[in-house]
């Protein structure tokens, strides 16, 4: 990959601009495939599995290769907009940066969000044995063939609401740091900030919570007998999304490039 490369991509006007920046990066299940940029760099990862192998060197060297070119671009626009990147204070900027962070992960939202990823990972890891057997369950109902039983349909909908819970478990906490972050930084004079970009990551954070605990109440309907751990769960979420609305309450309000606005880009 180069800068000519991606510049050029970059000037497909059929590719909605900055639609990566707030959707769940769920490619798989995203309906804009076609219509992002980011999605369209990297098939070229689809299409060399090795490339995506964290213990390839292939994977090394499309990340330097990537760092580099976005490295080269920096410092190019940084230069257009007359900033000399020399005279910045590093050593002031990442202590600044370090109270941030820290603020970030004292934030009452960041904590729940936090504490739910430790959740979600016990929940699992206790009811290994369940899963397992319910899967062996719909296994022999669906060899048996039992009028009025869908085993299959059943297992497709666990698998679903797992996949769910699974995806949106450690993103809900990522999308609120940096959520966090921008909130932070703007009561900085110094320190570069935008609320949109803070609105529209809690927005992301806020659909995670939302299809996450969509996805709690259709396990809870497969394993009722679970139903002490799994309302556990749903109240913390719910908290969680009173406690994001509380601190963004323009999130919702945001308007995600492609997502919320896909007639007027098509
Ligand atoms: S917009 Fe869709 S295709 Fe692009 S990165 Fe996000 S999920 Fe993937």
């Amino acid at each position: 990959m180069d800068k000519e490369y991606l510049k050029k991509l970059a000037e497909n006007p059929n590719f909605i601009p900055g639609i990566y920046n707030y959707c769940d990066r769920w490619c798989e299940r995203c309906a804009f495939t076609c219509r992002c940029m980011t999605y369209a760099l990297s098939k070229d990862d689809i299409d060399d599995p090795q490339s995506q192998d964290i213990n390839n060197k292939a994977f090394w060297d499309k990340l330097h290769g990537i760092f580099n070119v976005t490295l080269e671009m920096v410092k190019e626009t940084a230069e257009e907009m007359g900033i000399d990147l020399n005279a910045i204070d590093h050593e002031e900027f990442a202590k600044q940066e370090e109270r941030v962070h820290e603020r970030v992960k004292d934030q009452p939202y960041t904590k729940a969000a936090f504490a739910y990823v430790e959740m979600v990972n016990k929940w699992f890891e206790s009811n290994k044995d369940l899963l397992k057997e319910k899967g062996d369950e719909l296994r022999t109902l669906a060899l048996v063939q039992i009028p009025g039983t869908s085993p299959d349909r059943d297992a497709l909908k666990i698998q679903d609401c797992i996949e769910v819970i699974r995806w949106y478990q450690h993103q809900i906490y990522v999308k609120l740091c940096r959520a966090a972050s921008g909130m932070i930084r703007g009561e900085h004079e110094n320190l570069e900030y935008s609320l949109q970009d803070a609105n529209g990551s809690a927005k992301v954070a806020i659909i995670g919570i939302e299809c996450s605990i969509a996805a709690w109440g259709g396990l809870l309907n497969h394993f009722p007998q679970q139903e002490h751990t799994i309302l556990d769960l749903l109240v913390n979420l719910k908290k969680l999304l009173r406690q994001v609305e509380t601190a963004f309450p323009d999130a919702r309000a945001f308007v995600r490039p492609g997502f919320d606005n896909a007639n007027q880009n098509s």
